[in-house]
């Protein structure tokens, strides 16, 4: 595994543990930005996501 894959995985994990406390505080699938809820279809597909499309296309993430 090169250092850049490693750092990558570090990242998801790291995004994955925000899903996870946000789980707890249930405040999961609540965008970041506008506090609007995220699509259940895009969670699906990214569990980890913290803003709604609409925020992830305005702010390039
Ligand atoms: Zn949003």
């Amino acid at each position: 595994m090169t250092k850049l894959q490693k750092e990558h995985n570090k990242d998801k994990i790291i995004q994955n543990l925000t899903a996870i406390q946000k789980v707890d505080r249930d405040d999961y699938g609540i965008c970041a930005e506008c506090e609007e809820k995220i699509i259940f279809g895009r969670l699906m597909l990214l569990p980890e996501s913290t803003h709604c499309v609409s925020c992830i296309s305005e702010l390039n993430l």
